[in-house]
């Protein structure tokens, strides 16, 4: 029977956070805005619309009250005479980015764990992305409270879709301590905790890494029946058991799969599965076969976060963003610098070079079959919020998408795996006005998407500049 809160909680769900409007802004808000009419036009600008089509030259954009009410080439643009007119030669507009593995804190090994209420949801503002699934609380609370001072207009940020306290089964981890996560003694206990989340307002789940088949099963259920879904990053259940146990999505591409190991016994975290990952031939294996079978099948979604994997990959480029030492506090720099100290001295032993590369090569192939990728930074120091998933971006790239398909993975396929593509994740008519603007043409050299100017969420344009620089050095502390 459908209860009252369940039919709550299943509306809540469905529906992106309220549009923002001028009038509910606080100055603490307002500062930061430098584009504030109701009614503007975009002119001049390349598009590349989210949809994965190729981009568009001289095309205008025209925006009134939040939405877009008109995009084509600019030759044939019908400006409204009260529109401010914004030319924009030489830039190129995105949709306003859908980080899906977007958290609010960071975690390092030392261990220490920093909710970043006051730096994250600048970052990622300011880097476009304009709409986060946190996927993952360290702070639940923390997090909702963060989410209702955004949507009242008093903290500048994104959409935020909450996800309830990492969710795990009993053992040994320091992050049950750092993080708060949820220890579940058993699928009872499970379903409880998800009812209580749903009342609370999470609107996903996420399962971590040491979990047996028969809690998966009842968070699974239980959350389907609260109108709430359940993502996970796994190693104790391997990805087919969890797409049968009926897990809506996959973290983490293929890297946190772990039924390739020859002795994998079932319900136990085994170590070495990536070594298991890194020796299979992606492209010919049976195995692997299946398992993109068994999600297209399932219509399971997968996230990457090719650039929080590469950080721990010796041999890669570590460190060529510049607003990355910009925004670390002066602690969070030195312990990210001998952090990738430690990664370089491994390298003739790791198998992360090749395990990153079969990741890579394995979302390409899912995404070309038709299966719904999307894209999250697991902010860490090397991939601060925003400035992560900027590097996701040139990462897909390499892994050989097109610019356009990668960003249609970063913006519309978020948005569908959120069930928010109908007004957000594209650069349509009639859509909600969630746009990026870039100075350059991240089509053609894919680290001009680094440079953001404004970002508008629900119409309403933010300098990216001022809230990169409202971060500066506090990226661990706040
Ligand atoms: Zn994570």
């Amino acid at each position: 029977m459908r209860t009252l809160s369940s039919f709550v909680a299943i509306s809540a769900a469905a529906v992106p956070a309220v549009a923002q409007t001028l009038q509910s802004m606080a100055p603490s808000v307002r500062q930061y805005l430098s584009v504030d009419r109701p009614v503007f036009a975009l002119r001049n600008v390349q598009v590349i619309d989210g949809t994965g089509a190729a981009p568009r030259a001289d095309q205008t954009i025209i925006v009134s009250a939040g939405t877009i009410s008109w995009v084509g080439p600019a030759s044939a643009a019908r400006i409204p005479t009260e529109a401010q007119v914004i030319d924009l030669p030489g830039h190129t507009v995105i949709p306003g980015l859908v980080g899906l593995h977007n958290h609010t804190f960071y975690y390092t090994a030392a261990p220490r764990a920093a909710q970043s209420n006051f730096t994250a949801p600048r970052l990622y503002l300011g880097a476009g992305v304009t709409t986060i699934r946190s996927t993952g609380s360290g702070s639940p609370y923390a997090e909702l409270n963060l989410k209702a001072n955004i949507e009242r207009g008093e903290i500048p940020g994104p959409r935020v879709f909450v996800t309830g306290p990492y969710l795990i089964g009993p053992g040994p981890d320091m992050r049950l301590d750092y993080l708060g996560m949820h220890e579940l003694k058993s699928p009872e206990a499970a379903r409880k905790v998800v009812d209580y989340w749903a009342e609370e307002g999470a609107t996903w789940l996420k399962v971590y890494t040491q979990i047996d088949r028969a809690t998966l099963a009842a968070i699974t259920d239980q959350a389907h029946k609260r109108g709430l879904k359940v993502t996970g990053h796994l190693c104790s259940i391997g990805y087919r058991e969890a797409v049968a146990l009926g897990i809506d999505a996959l973290e983490h591409g293929l890297l946190s799969n772990s039924e390739y190991l020859a002795d994998k016994k079932p319900d136990v975290c085994p170590g070495g599965y990536r070594d298991a990952i890194a020796s299979r031939d992606i492209a010919t294996d049976p195995d692997v076969r299946a398992t993109l079978n068994a999600m297209l099948d399932k219509k399971v979604a997968m996230t990457s976060t090719l650039a929080v994997y590469e950080a721990s990959t010796p041999g890669r480029p570590w460190g060529t963003d510049s607003r990355l030492w910009e925004v670390l506090s002066a602690d969070a720099r030195a312990e990210e610098e001998e952090r990738h100290r430690q990664v370089e001295t491994t390298a003739a032993t790791s198998s992360m070079p090749r395990a990153l590369k079969k990741s890579m090569e394995f979302e390409a192939m899912f995404f070309r079959a038709g299966g719904l990728l999307a894209a999250g930074v697991d902010p860490a120091w090397s991939t601060p919020a925003g400035i992560g998933d900027h590097r996701n971006f040139e990462m897909l790239v390499e892994a050989g998408l097109t610019p356009a398909e990668a960003i249609q993975v970063m913006s519309l396929n978020g948005a569908r795996v959120l069930g928010i593509d109908r007004r957000l994740g594209s650069i349509e008519a009639g859509k909600t006005a969630d746009l990026v603007v870039i100075r350059g043409d991240p089509a053609a050299r894919a680290a001009d998407i680094r440079q953001v100017v404004t970002v508008f969420r629900d119409g309403i344009g933010y300098d990216s500049a001022k809230l990169f620089a409202s971060a500066k050095g506090l990226v661990g502390i706040r």
